[in-house]
């Protein structure tokens, strides 16, 4: 096992970390106070091709490997957890539409995700259906040599900025093998949108995908009718390893600030991290943060090995959002009254990164991946 990355990765790493800190950490407070992503920003991380991280280079885009999308996304989370989404989106759908659409459909569908002229949402979940996301109810009624789409997609991210949405609608009977993934354009006049007013992740533009009766063809069809959930959402096997990276990439930031302010802040005489309980709790958290970031890059390195990132992926996911948490905590408490004010840079940092708890899974869900792994799927919840 290699513990290191290769010099395009640790270069990669630098110039996305160098682009998030002098582009993206300066206004993740404003981003925050407006909830939305300042004007010009979508535009400046198309310009650094992050968009297209996962895009082959043939359609315009970076081609990277997943542990490079796994750096990136680290990296971006620790200046402003909330840009990811768009980056995050473009780096699945990219991958699902590669590896499922006919050489038409990719020409067509990958150049302008690269370019970030097409913001992509993934709407899968629904107000009645999110952990059994199987059982979506959206339906997809035959019309013509087409479908109508017709129902309420909840809770996806990046609903304010989406030009376009790997949409799962329900063609067939109950259960997975009924539904169908579609890539379709968002502008059509029955889809509307509804924003919602979220604790943390505020310029995220999470929200509702309302569909009235929308026509979608044959050509928007992602891999075939019936493959949504078995076939396309294999490509997903590996998004959760980035999520937990997005988590500990907003951990690492917090906990380097209150390194830097244990540092500097004196009391009793001496700098608060003379004290074993401020140095020791800081030791422990990184500590675990650093496992948990091993088990995430072991998922993304499985992907590009091509062997199953799926164990580790979920282990990863059910792990590290909850000690980032716990770690983006602690730092608060470390900057005392400090810690606890929006002015600081620590508050937005701990409601952002409770959002990673739920988004593309919860700890059930995901521990229940791992369960039916370790005792069998007989033996398992
Ligand atoms: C920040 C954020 C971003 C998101 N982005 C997107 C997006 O872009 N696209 C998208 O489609 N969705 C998105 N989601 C939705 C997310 O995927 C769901 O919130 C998640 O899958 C959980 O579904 P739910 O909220 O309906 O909770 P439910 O499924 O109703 O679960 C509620 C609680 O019950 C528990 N539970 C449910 N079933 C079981 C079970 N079988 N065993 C044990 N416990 C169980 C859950 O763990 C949870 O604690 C996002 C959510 C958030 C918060």
């Amino acid at each position: 096992m290699d513990f290191e990355f290769t010099a395009e990765q640790k270069a990669f790493a630098k110039s996305t970390a160098d682009f998030a800190a002098s582009r993206i950490a300066p206004h993740r407070r404003d981003n925050d106070v407006r909830g939305s992503y300042r004007d010009g920003l979508i535009a400046e991380i198309a310009a650094e091709g992050l968009y297209g991280l996962r895009v082959p280079a043939e359609h315009g885009g970076l081609e990277l490997d997943a542990v490079s999308a796994g750096i990136a996304l680290e990296e971006l989370a620790a200046a402003d957890l909330t840009v990811c989404f768009p980056v995050l989106n473009a780096a699945l759908v990219a991958g699902v539409l590669a590896a499922n659409g006919t050489p038409e459909q990719l020409r067509r569908w990958l150049p302008p995700i690269a370019r970030g002229e097409a913001v992509v949402a993934v709407a899968l979940t629904e107000p009645d259906h999110g952990t059994d996301a199987a059982n979506i109810a959206m339906t997809a009624e035959p019309d013509g040599d087409g479908w109508v789409l017709t129902g309420v997609k909840a809770s996806i991210m990046a609903t304010a900025y989406a030009t376009h949405g790997l949409v799962f609608a329900r063609t067939g009977g109950p259960g997975a093998r009924g539904v169908t993934a579609f890539y379709i354009g968002l502008d059509d006049p029955g889809v509307t949108r509804e924003r919602t007013n979220d604790l943390g992740c505020r310029a995220g533009g999470r929200g509702d995908l309302v569909f009235d009766r929308v026509r979608v063809g044959r050509e928007d069809v992602v891999g075939g009718p019936g493959d949504g959930f078995i076939e396309v959402m294999r490509g997903f096997g590996f998004s959760r390893a980035l999520i937990a990276l997005m988590a500990l990439g907003v951990a690492r930031a917090a906990l380097d600030e209150a390194i830097a302010h244990a540092k500097s802040r004196v009391a009793f005489g001496q700098p608060l991290s003379k004290y074993q309980s401020v140095a020791f709790s800081l030791v422990e958290h990184a500590t675990v943060l650093h496992a948990a970031r091993l088990v995430a890059l072991e998922a993304l390195t499985r992907q590009d090995e091509g062997l199953d990132p799926v164990l580790p992926s979920n282990m990863a996911k059910w792990w590290a959002p909850k000690a980032a948490v716990e770690a983006v905590q602690q730092a608060l408490l470390v900057l005392g009254h400090l810690g606890y004010t929006e002015d600081g840079p620590i508050a937005q940092r701990l409601r952002d990164v409770i959002g990673m708890q739920l988004a593309d899974g919860t700890a059930a869900a995901t521990k229940l991946v791992v369960a039916r792994s370790l005792l069998g799927r007989e033996h398992a919840p």
